[in-house]
C-alpha cells in the first residue's frame, strides 16, 4: 500500500534546533544516558523561575480562563502590553494594534501567512533564528538571507541587505538582540533598516524577544520607536525576559500607517479568528508579568547576576580552546563560536555536533541549522548553572583535542 507521506509543502522546511541530532539525544536518554541539553533557550529547564505573582495570578483567576476570549486577546493583558510599548517610546498605537498569541512563534506564523504570496521575498538575517526561514518557506515565499558580519560584532552588513532588495521583496526581519549571535544592533543600523523600508515600501518585522537581556548597558533600539511612518510589526513575549517559555505567551504591535495596512489586518483577523483565541492562562500571566518580571531579569543580567556571570565564564572559556573563537555576546542567551575547520578538517558541522553528543553527551546545534552558509560555527546556550557550564567547556576542549573529520 502507498505510504502516507508528508506534504510537499514541508520539503524544504528545516528546524534543526529540534532536528535529527536531538532525535539522537532522545535515543541516548532512552538508553539511560544523561544529556546536557544546550539546544534550546529554555530558562526553566535550568532552574530559572518566572515571577511568583505570575503563577499566583493564574491560580487565583482560574475560573476566568474557561471560556473562549477575544481572538486578539483579553483587554487587561493587551492594556499592559500597550502600556509597555508606550513606555518604550512607541506613539500612535492603541489597543487594537496589540495582538496576543501562543508564543511569538504562533504570531510569526500568522503574520507570514497573512503577508506572503508565492515567491514573495522576505529578507532574513544569516545566521537567523530558523523559525523565520522555515515559516516563509512554508508559506510559499522565498527567504533571502542577508549576511551579518562576524568581524563587526555580528552587525548586519547593510550593503548586503540593500543589494538583496528586489521588486518582490515584501519585508525585512530584524532579530535584535540576536539569536544565535548575541549581537545588539546600533541605532545607526536600525535607522538604516528604517530608511530601506521607507524607500522600498517594506514592512519591518522586528523580533525583540530578548530586548531586556542586555549585558553591556546598551540601549535597545526599536524601529517602531524611531519611525512612526514605516509599517513595523514588533514581537515580544514571556518566554525569555519573563523566564516562562512553557506558558506560550507572545504579543505583537502593528505600528506605522494604518489605512495602507487595512487589508493585511483583515487577513490577520481571519487567521486569529480561525484559531478562536490564544490560551487564556498565559494571558493572565501577561497581566501579572509586567509588575515584577522586569526587575528579575535586570538582576540576572547585571554584574554579579547569574546570566551575566555565566555569559562571561563561557565566553572566556570558549576562547581559550585552541581552534575555537567567539565574539562576546552583548545580549540574549547564546554564543555562536567559530571553529577552525582546517585544523579539525571539518566538512560537516552537523556531524561535528553529533560526534560530540555521542562522545560527551552534550547537545549543541550546528551553525548551518541557523541558515549560516559555512560548516564552521555552532551555538551554545549559556543557561546551565556555572559548574555545569564550565564542565561543558572542559568536555568540548577535551573532545576537540583529538577531533578530526579528515
Ligand atoms: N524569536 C526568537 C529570536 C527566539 O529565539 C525564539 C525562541 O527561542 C522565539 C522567537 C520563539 O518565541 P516563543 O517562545 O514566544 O514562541
Amino acid at each position: 500500500m502507498e505510504p502516507f507521506k508528508k506534504s510537499r509543502k514541508l520539503n524544504n522546511v528545516c528546524y534543526d534546533i529540534r532536528g535529527p541530532v536531538m532525535e539522537a539525544a532522545k535515543l541516548l536518554e532512552k538508553e539511560g544516558h544523561r544529556i546536557v541539553k544546550l539546544n534550546t533557550g529554555n530558562p526553566a529547564h535550568f532552574g530559572f523561575s518566572p515571577p511568583e505573582n505570575m503563577k499566583a495570578n493564574i491560580i487565583n483567576n482560574m475560573p476566568r480562563t474557561e471560556a473562549y476570549v477575544d481572538s486578539q486577546g483579553i483587554t487587561p493583558a493587551r492594556q499592559v502590553v500597550l502600556d509597555d510599548f508606550l513606555s518604550k517610546g512607541f506613539t500612535n498605537i492603541a489597543l487594537d494594534d496589540i495582538w496576543l498569541g501562543n508564543g511569538v512563534s504562533e504570531l510569526i506564523s500568522m503574520v507570514i501567512t497573512a503577508l506572503v504570496d508565492t515567491q514573495d521575498e522576505i529578507l532574513i538575517p544569516s545566521p537567523d533564528y530558523p523559525l523565520w526561514t522555515a515559516t516563509v518557506t512554508l508559506a510559499g515565499g522565498k527567504p533571502v538571507h542577508y549576511r551579518c558580519d562576524e568581524a563587526a560584532d555580528w552587525q548586519p552588513d547593510m550593503k548586503d541587505v540593500r543589494s538583496k532588495i528586489t521588486p518582490r521583496t515584501k519585508g525585512i526581519v530584524i532579530i535584535n538582540p540576536n539569536n544565535p549571535t548575541g549581537a545588539v544592533y546600533s541605532r545607526e543600523i536600525i535607522e538604516e533598516f528604517i530608511e530601506l523600508a521607507r524607500e522600498n515600501n517594506l514592512v519591518l518585522l522586528s523580533d525583540e524577544i530578548y530586548d531586556r537581556i542586555l549585558y553591556e548597558g546598551d540601549t535597545h533600539w526599536s524601529p517602531g520607536v524611531l519611525a512612526d511612518d514605516v509599517f513595523t510589526i514588533t514581537f515580544n513575549g514571556l518566554s525569555k525576559v519573563f523566564l516562562a517559555s512553557g506558558y506560550r505567551a507572545g504579543w505583537m504591535v502593528l505600528s506605522g500607517p494604518r489605512e495602507r495596512t487595512r487589508d493585511f489586518r483583515e487577513g490577520l483577523s481571519i487567521l486569529a479568528n480561525m484559531r478562536l483565541c490564544g490560551n487564556t492562562f498565559s494571558q493572565l500571566a501577561i497581566e501579572a508579568g509586567f509588575s515584577s518580571g522586569i526587575q528579575g531579569i535586570r538582576q540576572l543580567v547585571a554584574p554579579g547576576g547569574r546570566l551575566f556571570e555565566q555569559r562571561d565564564a563561557i565566553y572566556q572559556g570558549i576562547n581559550r580552546i585552541p581552534g575555537v573563537s567567539c565574539v562576546r555576546p552583548r545580549g540574549a542567551l547564546y554564543l555562536f563560536p567559530k571553529l577552525d575547520i582546517k585544523k579539525f578538517s571539518i566538512r560537516n558541522d552537523e556531524k561535528f555536533v553529533l560526534d560530540y553528543l555521542m562522545e560527551k553527551k552534550v547537545l549543541l546545534v550546528h551553525g548551518r541549522g541557523f541558515n549560516w552558509p559555512e560548516p564552521d560555527h555552532f551555538r551554545i546556550v549559556f543557561l546551565p548553572p556555572m559548574e555545569e557550564l564550565l564542565g561543558v567547556v572542559e568536555s568540548l576542549s577535551d573532545f576537540l583535542a583529538g577531533y578530526s573529520q579528515g
